[in-house]
């Protein structure tokens, strides 16, 4: 059977130590999941977890040791970072056991949840949904995916962004509100996930916006680096 329009290639993330990549099926990303940043963004406490989800074609997979460019995006004038642990799952299902969530996941990485906080704001003030300004074009560049089989499962250490050569967020992984593991459990009571989701697992303190020209430099120790410069837009 023919197609009326050619296939297309699933987007995928460079795998560390490997010429394989990892195809992305879907991105589902937290909001809120740092005490610090929940303050920034107005909340108080540790609520039920939420998330959105953006396509996987909003990927900007960036090899290790490059430079990823992306666009300024249309339509905004507030245009933000957010540095986030990334998880890959190579297993799916149903209510999973937090206990051995673990078990489904690949490996990680570092990524930016590159948000219109312009149009996320007026979906907020509005009562509308948040996919104009989280889920839009080149808005998840995210670094190579480190296996879990060679560093483990990180719960703790270093997560870090310069921008222009300047600190802008900083904390730590154990800094988390809901861990990894809980988020992959809760997910699992809401969809049956696949092996191909990605979860950006939130952001700490320090959001902030940028311009074309802007460089940025992340980090999560024990799991890589990340490197993006923004350019003109299209
Ligand atoms: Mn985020």
């Amino acid at each position: 059977m023919a197609h009326a329009i050619p296939l297309w290639t699933p987007p995928a993330l460079p795998i560390s130590g490997s010429g394989d990549t990892f195809p992305v099926r879907r991105i589902f990303c937290v909001g809120r999941n740092y005490a610090e940043h929940q303050k920034e963004m107005g909340g108080d406490g540790r609520e039920t977890p939420f998330f959105f989800l953006k396509t996987e074609f909003a990927l900007v997979p960036v090899p290790a040791n490059k430079s990823g460019e992306v666009h300024y995006p249309a339509k905004s004038s507030n245009y933000h970072y957010e540095t986030e642990l990334v998880v890959a799952l190579h297993k799916g299902g149903r209510r999973i056991d937090v206990k051995k969530a673990n078990d489904h996941i690949y490996g990680y990485a570092v990524g930016f949840d590159m948000t219109r906080r312009d149009l996320q704001q007026w979906g907020k003030d509005h009562g509308r949904p948040w996919d104009f300004g989280k889920n839009f074009d080149e808005s998840a560049p995210c670094g190579e995916l480190v296996p879990a089989k060679k560093i483990g499962h990180p719960s703790k250490g270093a997560l870090w962004l310069n921008v222009n050569g300047k600190q802008r967020q900083k904390a730590d992984l154990s800094d988390m509100i809901w861990s990894v593991p809980e988020q992959i459990a809760f997910l699992s009571e809401h969809y049956t996930l696949e092996p191909g989701d990605v979860i950006y697992s939130g952001t700490p303190a320090g959001v902030g916006p940028v311009k074309p020209g802007d460089e940025l430099h992340a980090g999560v120790d024990g799991v890589g680096e990340l490197k993006v410069k923004i350019v003109p837009a299209l």
